[in-house]
């Protein structure tokens, strides 16, 4: 049966562990047994599972010594070469993260203040021109905004203790799902079923 209880010495985190579901009494036995414990991951060197939130939350601040600018973000052990090629948000440290968030904050400011217009002067073309290349700017930057929302608000779900769990149904959500959507809200099913609702009412 795979409900026995998990000991230290048998403890599953491969990836097909988290498939069906997050093994909630694995992280209750580190916790309380080792909730600093080095895991010989198969799929590579191995990690530090760090279980309890003050852990974590000293862990996250510490950008010093936890980068997540160095590939850490990630289970796998990755090159320069994928390192480079997988940077968002989520895998920079402070200066750049903050000041990236501060751009951002401030150029959203300064869209509220102002209005979308574009300032480019000049005849009727060059208007034109400036007023697709604002709104491509501006799509960019809800997208920014928007995964800046999506990452703060799993961030209060995970410090809440609900992370990874459907708002809509309390399920699981599977972990390919959170590995592709790591913001997800919602299972499949419950996203689909709500974008059809959202669909009908139109
Ligand atoms: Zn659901």
């Amino acid at each position: 049966m795979s409900t026995t209880e998990p000991t230290l010495d048998g403890i599953d985190l491969e990836n097909d562990v988290f498939a069906e579901r997050i093994p909630h009494e694995t992280f209750a036995l580190l916790r309380r047994e080792a909730p600093v414990h080095w895991y010989d991951w198969k799929g590579g060197t191995g990690f530090w599972c760090v279980t309890k939130h003050a852990d974590l939350v000293a862990v996250h601040k510490d950008t010093e010594t936890f980068s997540s600018e160095t590939g850490a973000t990630a289970l796998e052990d990755l090159d320069e070469e994928q390192i480079a090629a997988r940077k968002s948000m989520l895998d920079m440290d402070p200066p750049r993260h903050d000041e990236l968030r501060g751009l951002i904050a401030e150029r959203r400011s300064a869209l509220e203040t102002h209005g979308l217009a574009s300032d480019v002067a000049g005849d009727e073309a060059d208007r034109a021109f400036g007023r697709v290349c604002d709104t491509i700017e501006n799509d960019l930057l809800d997208l920014h905004l928007a995964e800046m929302a999506r990452i703060e608000a799993a961030r209060a779900r995970a410090a809440e203790g609900h992370y990874g769990l459907c708002a809509d149904c309390g399920e699981p959500i599977p972990l390919g799902r959170l590995q592709a959507h790591p913001t997800a809200l919602r299972c499949a099913e419950c996203q689909a079923r709500r974008e059809k609702l959202f669909a009908a009412a139109f």
